[in-house]
């Protein structure tokens, strides 16, 4: 069976165009599925009746299932763990923040970067998600809590870079008017380093946000830490994002996690100073959740503000994000690491 929001809005209007429809019946579809979350072809009233009987032949429209619901203490971030149709499982957390209500989502089952801080990675990657399932995470949670989404970030478990064309198509529906209608601004998307997906997105020239996953300051520590700096060195990557500043006029944002004893010292910040001279960027710090199963731990209090405090002496943008829901495992792979665990 065929999940219609896996295709492009071009092929279910050249699918309805086969059944003998006029095109603007791609749009009244595409409002259902993509708008709305429709979960009943019942409820589509202004599609004629047996166009909907011929739909069903061969197409479904099953959501995610709920297989795990995790609420913060203080309640602002729920942790979900999703059921797919073929047995699999994947993790998004929805947040509320001051400026609106966040939905953090997966691009694949398990991922193959292999960064060394990560729960995703540990079991290797196990495939690629649609775009109908992403998109469908974006809309179990709205229906969920019953509140709108306005921000969507791709730093689930997965690479976004490394399913690029499922990952486009996801895109081109949360952002059209026929779908959830989130402008680019409020779209982040967070890449460990794939330097050729950077390039190819750049020439896009979307005005989203483009997250990287730093880490280090240096080829030597990054090619521990984030394993893909083993084929596209710092050497590499920095042009890369110069590349994309340039083509999108967009500030990337550096995502920096402080280990404790690893890349936290004061020599790792002034050396992080240097490689990102000149360059159109925000630094992210992140006081890393710990792990079970990777042995890091966080950078006290104390040492995060000295690093925070050289970046600002050398005039770069800095913030420390705050801390979301590490009482519920809101690190990506964690919660469907402990559930596979518990479950055999
Ligand atoms: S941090 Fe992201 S890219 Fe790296 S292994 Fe984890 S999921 Fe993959």
């Amino acid at each position: 069976m065929i999940n219609l929001k896996d295709f492009t809005l071009d092929q279910i209007k050249d699918l309805l165009d086969r059944l003998g429809e006029p095109p603007y019946r791609a749009i009244q579809l595409a409002r259902w599925l993509f708008q709305r979350g429709c979960l009943s072809w019942d409820e589509m009233s202004d599609l004629p009746k047996d166009l909907r009987a011929r739909l069903k032949e061969f197409t479904h429209l099953q959501g995610l299932t709920i297989v795990q619901k995790r609420v913060s203490h203080r309640g602002d971030t729920i942790k979900y763990l999703f059921g797919l149709a073929d047995g699999q499982a994947v993790e998004s957390v929805f947040m509320r923040h001051l400026y609106g209500r966040s939905a953090c989502i997966s691009t694949q089952v398990g991922c193959r970067m292999g960064c060394r801080f990560c729960a995703s990675t540990i079991g290797g990657l196990i495939r690629n998600l649609s775009p109908g399932e992403m998109y469908d995470q974006v809309l179990a949670m709205q229906s969920d809590v019953g509140e709108r989404i306005s921000h969507v970030v791709l730093m689930g478990s997965g690479e976004p870079l490394d399913n690029f064309d499922h990952t486009m198509v996801f895109l081109e529906h949360l952002t059209a008017p026929y779908g959830l209608h989130i402008g680019y601004r409020h779209i982040t998307l967070s890449t460990c380093g794939v330097v050729p997906g950077i390039l190819k997105l750049a020439r896009r020239r979307l005005p989203l946000t483009l997250a990287v996953s730093l880490h280090a300051p240096n080829d030597e520590l990054r090619n521990r830490l984030v394993p893909i700096n083993r084929r596209h060195p710092l050497e590499e990557l920095i042009p890369a994002c110069q590349e994309y500043t340039k083509l999108t006029g967009r500030r990337i944002t550096f995502e920096y996690a402080l280990l404790s004893g690893v890349n936290d010292s004061s020599r790792c910040a002034l050396q992080l100073t240097r490689l990102v001279r000149g360059l159109l960027c925000h630094i992210n710090l992140i006081p890393a959740n710990p792990v079970t199963g990777r042995d890091f731990s966080r950078t006290p209090p104390a040492r995060v503000h000295r690093f925070k405090k050289i970046l600002e002496k050398a005039g770069l943008s800095v913030t420390v994000r705050r801390e979301l829901g590490s009482d519920i495992d809101a690190a990506c792979g964690q919660l469907r690491r402990r559930v596979i665990a518990l479950n055999g």
